[in-house]
């Protein structure tokens, strides 16, 4: 039998109640809340292994997007956006998006696809699909630092008043 952890996903903390979004890894059983949280997992699954909130302080990035187009329905956008796990800050003008999220729990990548399916990809070009391969390299880079334990940890800043 292998060890049940607590069914709260390993990634956000959130309770984890679809049963099927489940995965072993190292003999202990993990529970995710969305299948966000399991992609995020898989890709550094020793980072959040040890379970919520054992991992690290978040991270927050913060970027700036450029649509291919002005959305119809800017609203739609940062809704969809805000309700993905690990998105602090969504503004949008024009053709403009700026982000900020927790790189723990959500990057650029999965960004990009959400956009995608809102019909309001990312601009093509290749200055900007540079900056994009660039972002999302040193994204996987700093996860793999943290990963390995040589970045500082539970320096958790006092609680906002
Ligand atoms: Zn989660």
């Amino acid at each position: 039998m292998m060890k049940d952890l607590s069914k709260s996903c390993p990634v956000c903390g959130m309770a984890a109640k679809k049963q099927s979004l489940k995965m072993d890894y190292h003999q202990l059983t993990y529970h995710f809340c969305s299948t966000q949280c399991q992609e995020t997992f898989l890709q550094h699954p020793e980072l959040y292994s040890g379970g919520y909130p054992h991992h690290h302080n978040p991270v927050y990035k913060n970027h700036r997007i450029t649509l291919s187009n002005v959305p119809k329905d800017p609203a739609k956008i940062r809704d969809h956006l805000q309700k993905m796990k690990g998105i602090k800050e969504v503004t949008l003008k024009g053709n403009s998006l700026n982000v900020e999220y927790d790189v723990l729990q959500t990057n650029l990548q999965q960004i990009m696809k959400n956009l995608d399916s809102l019909n309001c990809p990312v601009k093509s070009g290749l200055w900007g699909r540079m900056k994009t391969s660039w972002t999302i390299y040193t994204e996987k880079n700093e996860l793999d630092n943290l990963s390995r334990g040589d970045a500082p940890c539970c320096n958790r800043p006092p609680p906002k008043g």
